[in-house]
């Protein structure tokens, strides 16, 4: 049966690498919608490949200006604009899948309508999952479905963890651990002190991966780490006690599950986000992704070592805003989120993002998290401390 798929944030890292394993399978899927936020010329040329019945721009103008271009080649692509669109597109009744790759918070609506609506939701957007941890859960049992992770790390516990896994749960799986990677960012090995003169240039140039801005800073600080434990936390329904970190600078292994006999099985490949997204696209089967075989022998050796909690606190910040339950975490990713932007954009330095969300968390009285209305709450207040700070940071 051919899969009808939307991609949410298709001009992105992870949705470019999307289109290109779907252009490896055209027989097998077709594509209901493209979305970015204002990326006309890029998401002009997907429509033309992809021929998309509809393409979302989020900004208004560019949705002019695309559909004026898309006229101009005779393309029959609708254009939408707005966040409603978002939503609407991803629980439309053709789709069966949706990709949900829009990066931040800004993703969370139409991930949880796609999940509401039953669809297969291929997640690479973890900030809506750790923003909404109880909520997007149960919109995924509700709604029936299928959840499956697209971060590497978690696609490889997934390939790891027994196939009854959701059915038998840890105590009867025979599971001692989950062995969470990490590559440590470009930053591994640092001091405070020099952490403290890097710019922004140094923070997103990722060692082993391409990526969006945001998710290469937020490697550069482990944050990227301590979201990715929070979502392992809501994915395979543990505590941040049954996951170690493993610092790994060749990310070569993704990740691993290690049982109480003493196996540990490992998930490897070339870091490349086309295998996790084919395997998503393509489960139980296996599909070509157009990645290259692992050399084991050009490879020769794999390194590991602890995370160093002191100068990279954002770990430590993660698994305690988990435990404290509630809105924390969401106060923690949106605190994050402005933390990186205001870095970004040379405001602040790269020091001040784990303090700025440390701040916030201080200060924040959590909430139940059992209702959209809370979360958007949260997310709005971190947002708008966090902005009153950097204002009077910037003014002193
Ligand atoms: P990116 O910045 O490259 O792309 C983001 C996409 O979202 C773009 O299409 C952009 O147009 C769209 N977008 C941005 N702001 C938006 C908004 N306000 N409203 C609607 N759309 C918006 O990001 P990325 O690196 O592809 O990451 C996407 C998500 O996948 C993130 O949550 C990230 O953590 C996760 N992820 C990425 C990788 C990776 O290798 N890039 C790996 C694992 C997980
Ligand atoms: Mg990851």
């Amino acid at each position: 049966m051919t899969q009808v798929i939307t991609v949410l944030g298709s001009t992105g890292s992870i949705g470019t690498s999307t289109l290109d394993v779907l252009a490896r399978h055209p027989d097998d899927f077709s594509v209901y919608a493209l979305t970015a936020y204002q990326q006309v010329d890029l998401l002009l040329q997907q429509c033309a490949q992809f021929k998309p019945q509809i393409a979302v721009m989020v900004d208004e103008d560019a949705a002019k200006v695309l559909a004026q271009k898309l006229r101009a080649e005779n393309i029959p692509t609708q254009v939408r604009s707005g966040h409603e669109a978002l939503a609407e597109v991803a629980s439309a009744e053709p789709v069966t899948q949706v990709m949900a790759a829009i990066v931040g918070a800004a993703g969370l609506l139409p991930t949880l309508a796609a999940a509401k609506s039953g669809k297969r939701v291929l997640l690479a957007n973890k900030e809506a999952l750790v923003m909404s941890g109880q909520l997007f859960m149960e919109s995924v049992r509700k709604g029936k479905a299928e959840l499956l992770p697209i971060d590497s790390e978690h696609n490889a516990i997934f390939q790891a963890l027994p196939a009854d896994f959701a059915s038998n749960g840890w105590e009867n799986s025979g599971i001692r651990k989950i062995l969470l990677t990490a590559s440590g960012g470009p930053f591994l090995g640092w001091q405070k002190a020099e952490l403290s003169n890097v710019t922004p240039a140094q923070a997103v140039k990722h060692p082993n991966w391409s990526m969006g801005q945001k998710i290469s800073v937020d490697s550069a600080t482990l944050m990227n780490k301590g979201l990715e434990l929070i979502e392992a936390c809501w994915l395979f329904h543990v505590q941040p006690e049954q996951i170690e970190v493993v610092v790994h600078p060749e990310s070569v292994i993704h990740s691993m599950v290690q049982y109480i006999d003493g196996s540990v099985i490992a998930q490897m490949g070339n870091p490349d986000m086309r295998t996790p997204i084919a395997y998503g696209l393509g489960w139980p089967a296996r599909m070509e992704s157009g990645v290259s075989n692992l050399d084991f022998f050009q490879l020769k050796q794999l390194n590991f070592e602890a995370p160093d909690h002191q100068n990279f606190p954002a770990l430590t910040m993660a698994a305690q805003a988990f435990k404290a339950g509630g809105t924390t975490a969401t106060v923690l990713n949106a605190a994050n989120e402005v933390a990186v932007e205001a870095f970004l954009r040379e405001q602040i330095p790269y020091t001040a993002i784990s303090d700025l969300i440390d701040q916030a968390l201080n200060v924040y009285n959590s909430r139940p998290a059992d209702s959209l209305e809370a979360i958007l709450e949260a997310d709005q207040w971190a947002r708008d401390y966090c902005c009153q700070r950097l204002q009077s940071l910037t003014q002193h």
